[in-house]
Order: structure tokens, then C-alpha cells, then sequence
């Protein structure tokens, strides 16, 4: 069957785009790796392929999944999440233009719009987007083309009230951007509070086994649409057939993941709570999460990401980090198993030293599908070793 898009989320994710294939009956339609298509006679396109960078059935089904689960008229897939951000901003702002996004941004973000955008004329201001009154201060001061946020914010799990980010945003003329990856669409699709843009790191929870790199960005508006889909095939910056099936199939057990991410990740944040070397849990499921009843409104549940701060400051984060088993080290979040994250050295190593720098005593878990008590228990005798030394 195809899915419309007022079928349920589960339902949706598991058919649309994914129509069986007419010749053969085959129910996984097949993976085109063709980087050409014959034409009968010249210009005589079917089904209006014609060149790979250009279209790829594979990666339109993708696309037309990723649009019905975020609830937008058209989405497009690239070659990784920073490729979907440098393709949208093109799209978008033009020299003198000036982007507003978190203080927390992903490092990677923060990056790229700073140091590589910004040689070509587009400024930044970087402000806490959980304090209103400051973004509207920021937007008013420069031409804001964009307002650009995470929520959850990574690593500090910062919640921000999208429908009163957008508002504040089109007031001042801007458009609203959220990096949808740490919620993904099963938690929280932005599109329906007024943002006007979704992107993604598909490479996180939309794959969700970490074997595939990727992102993705979603629109409503059919000129919007028209401006990023000529930027993806004019710069080129598109995933590969190979890259789009496995985020396909990814993408169809996004809802039981994520109902798993979210159970472990309350366990585990009920854990920390109570530990003694703890400082501070960072999780919006806590109920004294400053953004606890914001995440509660406008998310479906609180997903699988749990930063935690320590009092014995870097070194027990340090020794923490270095003594699990089952949470592995390592950069990146989102898949099926559990992993551990020192920010400050690891994913956010790019903003050391500037305002979006992350508290040294700080580690990120993403905490995966396993069992909980097996997460639970591996933090205990990781914990043990900050006491013994
Ligand atoms: C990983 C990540 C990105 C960048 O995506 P890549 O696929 O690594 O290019 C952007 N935003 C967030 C929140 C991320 O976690």
C-alpha cells in the first residue's frame, strides 16, 4: 500500500515512498545504482529521470519518506548533515545576510557558519534560545535571514519553544530552521509548530545503526522547495543510492526505536539523579528540567540523550568515559547501541575556547536499545572507579 499522509507515524514510515516494485511484485522496491537513464528519442525522459545527480529513484524514496513523517510538501536527502546545512543556507541567505542560532549549536554547525560561510559575507550571532527576549534583541540588531535552532540542544539538552521561536522569527522577517536530529520526527515535527524548515543529520537517529552517513532537509513551501532543490543539483552535495536505501531502512523503525531510546534514556537519567558523584542530570524527562513541561508539550516523549555533569569535575568524567563497556567511546549518537561522549574533547573539540564551549565535567550518553539495567550496571562499575581512583 502507500501511505497518505494522515496515517499514523509507524504506518507512514513503513510505506511511504516505498511502492513495490510493478515488474516483479518485489515488496523492498529494488536499489538503483544507474547513473543514467535511456531516453526514448531525444528528451524523451521516462518517468522524468535523466541523469543521477539529478534524480535517483532510491534517494526519491527516501525523500518522499522524510516529507510525509515531518509533515512536509518536499524533503531532500545529501550526502551528510553539514552537506543539508550548506545547501540550505545557500539557498537562503546572500552576502550581509546574518544567521541567529543557539549558543549550544552543534559544533559542527557552528562551524561551518562561522568559519567557512562567514569568509563568504554571512554573519552570526550566537544567543541562548531558550531566553526569548534575547533572540528577538539578536534578530533586531542585524538583516536575519535565519534563525536556527536545536531542541534538545546538544550536548546541554537545552528545550526552546518552537512556536514562540517562529513567531518571533517571522516577525523579523527571518525564517525558523530547526536541526531536527536529536528528537527526530517520531518525538517532535517542528514543521506543524510554524518552523518553517526541518534539517537533519540522518546520520543519528533516522539511520539509527550508525553504518551510514547522511542528512536531510524538509520544507513546507513549494518556492522554498524549488530554491534547495535547484542548490542540490546545481552544487551536487546529494547521498548516494547505496546511502538512501540504508537510511530508508532505517528510517521504517524509527518509532520503535525511538520508544526505546526514550524508555532507556529515563532510566538511566532516574539513575544519575540519585548518585552522589553526580553534579547535575541533564534530561528534559526529569520533572525539575527547566524545560520539563515545554519538552512535554511539544514532544511526544523525552528521547535517548542524557548528558551528566560531575562533581569531581574532568577527571571523573574522564574516568568514566574510559571505563564502560557496554556504552561505547566514541563521537556520534542515535543508533542502536549506547555511546559515550566527552564533548569538550570530542564532537564539540571545535568550539573549545569560544562562547559555545561545553563544561569540562560534562559527558553526553546516547543511550541505545539494549536492556536498561545492562546500561545501568555498566554505568555502576564505571562509577565505582572514580571513588577508587
Ligand atoms: C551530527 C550532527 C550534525 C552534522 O551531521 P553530519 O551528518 O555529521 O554531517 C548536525 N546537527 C546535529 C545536532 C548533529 O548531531
Amino acid at each position: 500500500m502507500s501511505a497518505n499522509n494522515t496515517a499514523g507515524f509507524n504506518t507512514r514510515a513503513v510505506h511511504a515512498g516505498q511502492e513495490f516494485e510493478p515488474r516483479t511484485g518485489a515488496v523492498v522496491p529494488p536499489l538503483h545504482f544507474s547513473t543514467t537513464y535511456a531516453q526514448d528519442g531525444i528528451g524523451g525522459l521516462r518517468s522524468g529521470y535523466e541523469y543521477g545527480r539529478g534524480g535517483n529513484p532510491t534517494r526519491d524514496a527516501l525523500q518522499e519518506q522524510l516529507a510525509a513523517l515531518e509533515g512536509g510538501t518536499a524533503a531532500f536527502s545529501f550526502g551528510s548533515g553539514l552537506a543539508a546545512e550548506d545547501s540550505l543556507i545557500r539557498a537562503i541567505a546572500r552576502p550581509g545576510d546574518h544567521i541567529v542560532l543557539g549558543n549550544d549549536a552543534y559544533g559542527g554547525t557552528y562551524r561551518l557558519i562561522n568559519r567557512v560561510l562567514g569568509d563568504w559575507g554571512i554573519g552570526n550571532t550566537p544567543v541562548d534560545m531558550s531566553d526569548l527576549d534575547a533572540v528577538a534583541r539578536a534578530v533586531a540588531t542585524n538583516k536575519t535571514r535565519i534563525v536556527w535552532v536545536e531542541t534538545p540542544s546538544n550536548p546541554m539538552m537545552k528545550i526552546t519553544d518552537i512556536a514562540a521561536l517562529a513567531e518571533v522569527a517571522h516577525d523579523a522577517g527571518a525564517l525558523l530552521v530547526v536541526d531536527n536530529t536529536f528528537a527526530s520526527p517520531y518525538l517532535q515535527t517542528p514543521l506543524a509548530l510554524g518552523a518553517d524548515v526541518v534539517v537533519h543529520s540522518t546520520t543519528k537517529y533516522i539511520g539509527g545503526h550508525s553504518d551510514v552517513v547522511g542528512g536531510a532537509i524538509v520544507v513546507k513551501d513549494a518556492d522554498l522547495a524549488e530554491k534547495i532543490g535547484f542548490i542540490q543539483f546545481a552544487v551536487g552535495a546529494v547521498s548516494g543510492p547505496m546511502d538512501a536505501f540504508l537510511t530508508t531502512r532505517g528510517l521504517k523503525t524509527l518509532g520503535v526505536r525511538m520508544d526505546r531510546h526514550s524508555e532507556n534514556g529515563q532510566a538511566v537519567a532516574e539513575w544519575l539523579l540519585q548518585r552522589p558523584e553526580v553534579e547535575a542530570v541533564l534530561y528534559p524527562g526529569l520533572p525539575d528540567h527547566p524545560g520539563h513541561d515545554l519538552a512535554a508539550k511539544q514532544m511526544k516523549k523525552f528521547g535517548g540523550m542524557v548528558s551528566v555533569q560531575f562533581k569531581g569535575g574532568e577527571a571523573a568524567a574522564r574516568k568514566v568515559a574510559e571505563s564502560t563497556s557496554v556504552f561505547t567511546l566514541a563521537e556520534s549518537l542515535g543508533g542502536i547501541e549506547s555511546l559515550m561522549n566527552y564533548p569538550s574533547e570530542m564532537t564539540h573539540a571545535s568550539v573549545k575556547g569560544t562562547e559555545l564551549a561545553v563544561p569540562v565535567n560534562l559527558l553526553r550518553l546516547s543511550c541505545g536499545i539494549e536492556d536498561a539495567e545492562d546500561l545501568i550496571a555498566d554505568l555502576e562499575q564505571a562509577f565505582a572507579k572514580i571513588s577508587n581512583g
